[in-house]
């Protein structure tokens, strides 16, 4: 009984603010080639791109603090070496994708590079939950080390490392500066535009009426529908697996045949059902402020 209340509490204390950490976040997945110079490093359910150029690599996401080892062991596993990453992005200033960027900087020396809206948020370890309109200050599990940004990054921005440009699309909503990476990559002779989705969600809780602390959310997410509907996209990937089933994906490309993440009919359905989501959520919370 006692053990019962104990978890009852937790549930009842854990479940609001608190940040809570899926258990397939820390599952590790065998890393591989998806197409091209672009390889997949990160776990079961928390996405990390490796993507590497005869200059050194680029690591799109640390994940979490405890992800690093396993991204480094994922990243040798493929013949690479850990201390070639020379640059360090994010997907956005979400724990989940960030907290193991301290780390990774101080492990290869990788400059941060991270879009100008999420900077304040990175630099101070993630003490505002914007999308909430709170300040987390007591949920600590959602906070982080907080990190210095060595390039801070404007919309339209291109990273380049050797023959590889990626370019930093503001999609923003999620967090005011989720970034959307944008990259063509040659496969075989053909040459593909790949898309690395930086967050379409809303997370539960979020205020898309009278938020205090991020009052153009909505507009924001409106906006970041727009951008990737204008998107070419023949590569689908983003800052989760499960964005772009990447495990069911993963299965089949190891069966053989046609690349599986080639897949722009996936990515407009994908973005076409989020932004059916997000405006059913915003018209509710519209009729419910009236
Ligand atoms: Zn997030």
């Amino acid at each position: 009984m006692f053990r019962l209340l104990i978890f009852l509490f937790l549930l009842v204390f854990s479940g609001g603010a608190m940040a809570q950490e899926a258990p397939d976040w820390t599952n590790p997945f065998p890393p591989y080639r998806i197409i091209g110079n672009i390889y997949y490093v990160g776990s079961q359910g928390l996405a990390s791109y490796l993507i590497t150029t005869p200059q050194g690599n680029i690591l799109i996401n640390s994940n979490l603090e405890k992800s690093v080892p396993m991204i480094r062991g994922s990243i040798e596993k493929l013949g690479f070496r850990f201390s070639d990453t020379k640059i360090l992005l994010i997907s956005h200033a979400h724990w989940d994708h960030c907290s193991g960027s301290a780390a990774v900087k101080e492990l290869t020396g990788a400059k941060y590079m991270v879009m100008d809206a999420d900077v304040p948020e990175i630099e101070a370890g993630g003490k505002v939950d914007f999308g909430r309109g709170i300040k987390s200050g007591d949920s600590a599990a959602s906070q982080y080390q907080p990190t210095k940004v060595d390039r801070v990054l404007h919309d339209g921005d291109e990273v380049r490392l050797g023959d590889t440009v990626l370019v930093a699309h503001l999609t923003p909503g999620h967090t005011k500066g989720t970034t959307t990476w944008t990259m063509k990559v040659a496969d075989a002779g053909k040459t593909y535009n790949v898309v690395i989705v930086g967050s379409p969600n809303l997370n539960p809780g979020y205020k898309l009426v009278n938020n205090a602390l991020y009052p153009q959310i909505a507009s924001d997410y409106e906006r970041m529908f727009r951008v990737m509907k204008s998107l070419p996209c023949d590569i689908f990937l983003g800052a989760h697996g499960d964005y772009y089933g990447m495990q069911a994906k993963f299965a089949r490309m190891k069966e053989g045949g046609p690349n599986p993440f080639i897949d722009p009919e996936g990515y407009k359905s994908y973005i076409a059902e989020r932004e059916g989501t997000f405006r059913a959520e915003w018209a509710k919370q519209k009729a419910a402020v009236q």
